[in-house]
């Protein structure tokens, strides 16, 4: 067995080092298009310190790392790298405390994004960050990318809810940055450094997040439109208004084709769709939920909505919400892969996103469908394509950062919530500026000289 691999196994134990055929579920993310490399080994700590131990194994062999969550990613950024160590967080599970006269959960980076959410029901508080993969997504992912999800309208990001973190940095030396507390300036902020930063800077163990009370039980209503600019100056209204909804999401008729094909073949459950133009899903959770609704639902119908359909009781708001949920897997169908953006523009912008996509489209000959968080101006074009066709496969990538480039002309930004990963690497320079990104850069190796921490990623 080659030392490393000794050394790795006696650190963590042979059930915790997985070579050859045993790599293969853990080589890649969700994103179609992106490279994936033949690792040397997956290692499966199962605490901070073991973490610190294959950190330094790893440092002292000079071989490359790439920290894992649940692989949910959707930027090819935990995708294996040649020759590289992936060190998989999956072992790392545990709730380590609930405190609620803090309000704040302390966890392991493992630990699944619903089960903290759940923990914090149980403790009749909330964790309010819910990426569309909260299922199977981890703690320690969602702040690697800084993860979004449907109620960021009202509570804001991932970034918004850690408090302290406990991290290993590249030569395996374990630290602890930022505060338990509501406030906190000493220092310089590291946890706003290492949230979002891919695993390029450290890899975080712990975290220590706030919650909140819990919220009113939310209601919804879905509404049709006979046209996307009829949605979105319904939208406008929406954010503007002192009702302002805890979730506004948007589905253009591509995607509404696409779910209803979905659920027509019988491949997700749910009702049929109605044909329509675009369609908005809007929710409060707000004392006054219900009420909120009914004020929602006279302003989409003041905006020209053709069907309006409200729900009170929390299965009929969840099954409202379900079909956006049905979003990447339907769009996924259409052609086999697809390359999904997470641009964000000002909100003031997303006309012109969605008459450029629909320009874009036509003048490269691809359909190009849009959906997703329409009250944060965070959307996300989706490229259906033919993975097995040469030519489909460059008429996509090139539409994919067509979109990207319109998105910053726009004033907008490449990634919402994704991540930049491998998939949009080619975006990066042209987003940051050369100062900026080489100011990044510099960053990058203050904490990680050598450059063994994901490399090839972010920047
Ligand atoms: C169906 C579907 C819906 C989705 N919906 C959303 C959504 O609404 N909002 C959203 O933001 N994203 C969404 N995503 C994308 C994805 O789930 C998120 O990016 C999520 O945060 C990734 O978590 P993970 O644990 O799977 O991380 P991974 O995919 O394993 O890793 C993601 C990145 O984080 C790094 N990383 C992982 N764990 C650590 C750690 N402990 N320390 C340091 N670095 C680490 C990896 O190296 C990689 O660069 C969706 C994905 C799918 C498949």
């Amino acid at each position: 067995m080659p030392q490393p691999l000794t050394d790795l196994v006696a650190a963590v134990g042979a059930d915790a080092v997985l070579t050859g055929d045993a790599t293969l579920p853990y080589r890649r993310d969700h994103a179609d298009g992106t490279p994936v490399g033949d690792p040397l080994a997956v290692a499966l700590p199962s605490s901070t310190e073991e973490v610190a131990a294959v950190v330094r194994i790893c440092a002292e062999h000079a071989l490359t790392m790439v920290p894992q969550g649940a692989r949910s990613g959707l930027a090819g950024g935990a995708n294996a790298i040649d020759g590289a160590v992936l060190i998989c967080l999956e072992r790392m599970r545990r709730v380590l405390e609930l405190d609620a006269v803090d309000q704040v959960a302390r966890v392991e980076a493992g630990v699944l994004t619903i089960d903290l959410a759940r923990a914090a029901t149980d403790a009749g508080l909330f964790y309010p960050p819910d990426p569309g993969s909260w299922e199977i997504s981890t703690i320690g992912g969602n702040i690697a990318t800084n993860a979004g999800g449907m109620r960021c309208l009202k509570y804001g990001v991932t970034r918004d809810f850690v408090r302290e973190l406990t991290a290993v940095l590249a030569d395996g030396e374990i630290v602890r940055v930022g505060h338990r507390t509501v406030k906190g300036v000493a220092g310089l902020d590291l946890v706003g450094l290492l949230v979002g930063s891919e695993g390029t800077l450290g890899i975080v163990t712990e975290a220590t997040v706030a919650l909140l009370p819990a919220p009113a039980p939310s209601a919804g209503l879905s509404a049709a439109f006979p046209s996307a600019a009829a949605a979105l100056a319904a939208a406008d209204a929406l954010v503007a208004d002192a009702r302002r909804p805890s979730v506004l999401e948007f589905l253009d008729a591509g995607c509404i084709a696409a779910i209803d094909a979905l659920i027509a073949r019988g491949d997700a459950p749910g009702p049929r769709l109605p044909v329509a133009e675009a369609l908005l899903l809007v929710q409060s959770d707000a004392a006054d939920a219900v009420g909120d609704v009914r004020h929602y639902a006279a302003i989409a119908a003041a905006h020209g909505a053709t069907l309006v359909e409200t729900a009170d009781d929390p299965e009929r708001v969840d099954a409202l919400m379900d079909v956006r949920r049905l979003l990447h897997p339907a769009l996924r169908a259409i052609r086999g892969a697809s390359l999904n953006e997470d641009v964000s523009v000002p909100r003031s912008q997303l006309p012109a996103l969605l008459e450029g996509i629909a320009a874009l489209g036509e003048e490269l000959g691809i359909t190009i469908v849009t959906g997703g968080h329409l009250g944060d101006g965070n959307l996300h074009p989706t490229v259906a394509y033919d993975a097995d066709d040469p030519a489909d496969v460059a008429r996509a990538t090139r539409a994919y950062l067509a979109v990207i480039e319109l998105a910053l002309r726009l004033g907008g930004t490449a990634s919402g919530e994704h991540g930049i990963g491998s998939l949009k690497l080619p975006a990066i320079g042209a987003e940051l500026g050369p100062r900026v990104h080489e100011a990044q850069r510099a960053i990058k190796r203050a904490l990680d000289p050598r450059g063994l921490l994901n490399p090839g990623r972010k920047y």
